[in-house]
């Protein structure tokens, strides 16, 4: 099952980086496929990031975004399979190792040290933004930042109560909350006991405060988690431990509940594998009804 990079795996990018690159200048750029830049010229952008020094290395949601002193800000999303590595010695092509077939781009630093973009399935962009840009375009696409101290329930109710949409889908539209992705939106509907399929706009209040409250644990474990495995950490297949024994319900279809017991269901929803408890998470207004109904009130939901 692949895992995509979600706010933790992001983060944790950016806590190794960030020592990295913070006050280095990227004093040569490298970049050698047109898909990462695009629109725009991979070889103007290379010439416009060399000599930007590294004020510090932020993250919203699932962008890392290395913001120079300038103001300008370069916008890294990995998308399915991107992953930044960083070489000492800048010896990633020399020696006698074969070059990299995936890399995408090569950041060397002041230091003489690398960081080079590898990226398998190249949906992975770059994104130079003007200091005016910055902050424009990353609230036009993502919502408030989960982790903050400062987001509370009242905000996600806020982007819940006119969504029709099911609470999945709604948790995996980046502009409802920032960096959820499809392990944690299970993951956090699992804590909060809500279906998936639970039309967003009829949460309780109650409800929307379990989800917010799930939703920050099942983050903060996620990160804590990458945190314990940072050293030989490479993304996105570098997971060491098993998907079952790292979450609660991701990928734990058939064994059981952590919480009751009972086997954990697989269904679809918003067009993802969703992964839930039939005992802790039940759909409102279909709990009595017969188990055969669900399914296709899934299919249903899912093709829309
Ligand atoms: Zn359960």
């Amino acid at each position: 099952m692949a895992s995509v990079p979600e706010l933790p795996e992001v983060e944790t990018v950016r806590r190794r980086l960030a020592p990295v690159l913070t006050g280095h200048s990227f004093a040569r750029v490298q970049i050698d496929d047109a898909r990462l830049t695009r629109p725009f010229d991979p070889v103007e952008v290379a010439r416009e990031l060399e000599g930007e020094r590294v004020q510090l290395v932020d993250r919203r949601g699932k962008y890392l975004i290395v913001r120079f002193e300038s103001g300008r800000a370069l916008l890294i999303h990995l998308r399915m399979t991107g992953s930044l590595r960083h070489a000492q010695h800048g010896d990633e092509q020399r020696g006698d190792e074969e070059p990299d077939p995936h890399r995408r781009a090569v950041v060397t630093l002041d230091d003489g040290s690398d960081v080079t973009y590898r990226d398998v399935r190249r949906f992975g962009t770059w994104l130079l933004l003007e200091p005016a840009e910055v902050d424009t375009y990353i609230d036009a696409r993502v919502g408030r930042e989960p982790l903050d101290a400062a987001y509370r329930a009242k905000h996600l109710a806020e982007r819940l109560e006119k969504r029709r949409a099911p609470i999945k889908a709604a948790l995996l539209d980046q502009r409802t909350v920032a960096g959820v992705g499809n392990i944690y939106a299970d993951e956090a509907l699992w804590r909060a006991k809500v279906h998936p399929l639970t039309p967003a706009s009829e949460l309780t209040p109650d409800e929307v405060a379990a989800v917010h409250k799930g939703m920050r644990e099942s983050l903060r474990a996620g990160v804590r988690r990458q945190g314990s495995t940072l050293r030989d950490y490479r993304l996105p297949d570098g997971s060491s431990g098993r998907a079952q024994d790292r979450f609660e319900v991701y990928g734990r279809a058939g064994e059981p509940c952590r919480r009751c017991g009972t086997p954990i269901d697989k269904i679809r929803a918003a067009g993802r594998g969703t992964w839930y408890c039939p005992s802790c998470q039940v759909l409102r207004g279909y709990a009595a009804s017969s188990s055969s109904s669900r399914p296709s009130r899934s299919r249903r939901q899912s093709s829309v």
